[in-house]
């Protein structure tokens, strides 16, 4: 079998890939080209007054029949070949085609009056397409056969050994007997026809090797960002450590094991313990989203949802009492199908989510927690009638680092990280989530936020099930 790919063609996948999909428009365009030949016809019949003869009429009833047929064959067969080298394959498809197709066209010019027929022009487009999907050497050696032939077409019939169809009405004089126009003629056609396949093959080889490029770059890019990953796990454990240790010492002397301490210092000592837990907390979910972009997977888990969000309660309860805040928590859902997924993340997720409702929240705020049913799935809600997010910049409130406006004037601690990791950790989940403000809970002082977490029972089950 004919070997077919070209020797620059090396992602193969994204290669058969863009073979296939250049088949089928040459399956779409043909339809259009067999519509064009009809209303061409119909325009030389009766608007350019040119008449066909019956042998013309009956020819060029079966050649345009002929194209619709093959094509409804090759519309149906167009997934059967294979991508494989060696086989018949995409390929192999593409050069059957281009094959039948300039057959049907060199005789659709020859019966349309030959070097007369304005539609030799079809050629030379066709020839286009055809470098765009076939290498170099093969797509020479076709445009070197039509020249040939349609040179040898013009030739003949300037002999007069063929008979040649004149679309009478078309042209008055016939210029096919003409032998300095037709070597005019077939000289620039012949030019025509190899420069614009040599330009085509080469663009269309430049444009793959751009893509091909591109691909690198991004698998470079991934590469680099699993680099950057490690280096960030390597940097922010060691910052851990000695943040582990001061948090021990500070918890020694707070619990005045070493001796008594002064009221002022042990206010001051306090407020630090409380600034090196929250960076011993955000170490620990540098590190545990780190390892969520290293790793493709996410542990699964059933996850008692119930349990994690006490297990968060417990942890905020002390900031949730300090701000004298009513935290109010509903379960309605029906549904008992366990939510699979890495519970410490989605622990770190949730955690996020209530430790902002109470820090953007003021004193006696109101924090609704609620679980309730989706399809397929389970919806968490997280509602505070706090300070609220800018309408404005709500679709940048995901993002890393983004910090709102509106938190300038006091001083509220935080990093502008935790919900771009939220997102992250949600949609690695096959969840999402949204936000409003205002929330159903605000005020005009007041607007509050909103953030509705969705999360399906088994996203790797419903993943599977939508690639069927
Ligand atoms: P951080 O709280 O560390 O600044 P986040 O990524 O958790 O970072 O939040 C980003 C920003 O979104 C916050 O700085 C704040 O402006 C806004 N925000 C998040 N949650 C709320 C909320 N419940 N109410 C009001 N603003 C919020």
């Amino acid at each position: 079998m004919m070997i077919l790919v070209p020797s620059w063609a090396h992602n193969y996948d994204a290669f058969w890939d863009e073979i296939k999909k250049r088949n089928f428009w040459f399956i779409k365009l043909r339809y259009g080209a067999a519509l064009m030949l009809i209303v061409f016809l119909l325009v030389a019949e009766f608007i350019l007054r040119a008449s066909f003869s019956p042998v013309q009429i009956r020819a060029l009833i079966v050649i345009t029949l002929s194209i619709l047929i093959y094509n409804i064959i090759f519309q149906s067969m167009r997934h059967s070949p294979k991508c494989v080298p060696g086989k018949f394959n995409q390929l192999h498809f593409s050069f059957l085609q281009i094959l039948l197709d300039l057959t049907a066209l060199g005789l659709l010019v020859y019966y349309t009056g030959g070097i007369e027929s304005p539609l030799y022009m079809l050629f030379v487009f066709h020839m286009i397409i055809g470098s765009l999907i076939l290498p170099g050497r093969v797509i020479y050696i076709i445009a070197v056969v039509i020249v040939v032939g349609f040179c040898s077409l013009v030739y003949l019939e300037f002999l007069k050994v063929i008979p040649h169809y004149a679309v009478s009405g078309l042209i008055f004089e016939p210029i096919y007997s003409n032998a300095h126009y037709a070597l005019a003629f077939a000289t620039v056609f012949a030019f025509v026809m190899l420069m614009s396949v040599i330009l085509a093959n080469r663009i269309a080889h430049q444009l793959y090797k751009i893509e091909q490029d591109l691909v690198e770059s991004f698998d470079k890019l991934a590469e680099a960002e699993v680099e950057k990953q490690k280096y960030i796990m390597g940097i922010v454990h060691e910052i851990k450590s000695p943040l582990v240790a001061l948090h021990s010492y500070l918890e020694i002397i707070l619990q005045k094991i070493i001796g008594p301490l002064d009221s002022k210092v042990e206010a001051k000592l306090l407020r630090a313990k409380i600034r090196s837990d929250e960076a011993i907390q955000l170490t620990n979910n540098v590190l545990k989203v780190s390892k969520l972009k290293l790793l493709d997977e996410v542990t699964l888990q059933t996850m008692d949802f119930r349990e994690i969000l006490y297990a968060v309660y417990k942890k905020m309860k002390v900031n949730i009492q300090a701000k004298n805040i009513d935290y109010k928590f509903s379960d309605s859902r029906h549904n008992k199908t366990p939510v699979l997924g890495d519970k410490l993340l989605i622990e770190i997720a949730l955690s996020n989510l209530i430790g902002n409702a109470i820090k953007y929240n003021d004193d006696k705020g109101i924090i609704e927690v609620k679980l309730s049913d989706v399809q397929d799935g389970i919806n968490l809600e997280v509602v505070d009638n706090g300070i609220g997010i800018p309408q404005e910049e709500m679709p940048k409130i995901f993002k890393d680092f983004f910090r709102a406006s509106n938190i300038k004037d006091k001083t509220y601690e935080g990093s502008g990280l935790g919900l771009s990791i939220v997102k992250q950790i949600v949609e690695r989940h096959g969840g999402s989530i949204k936000v409003e403000s205002p929330s159903r809970l605000g005020s005009e002082k007041n607007p509050g936020a909103s953030f509705t977490i969705t999360l399906p029972y088994n996203f790797k089950e419903k993943n599977d099930h939508t690639g069927e």
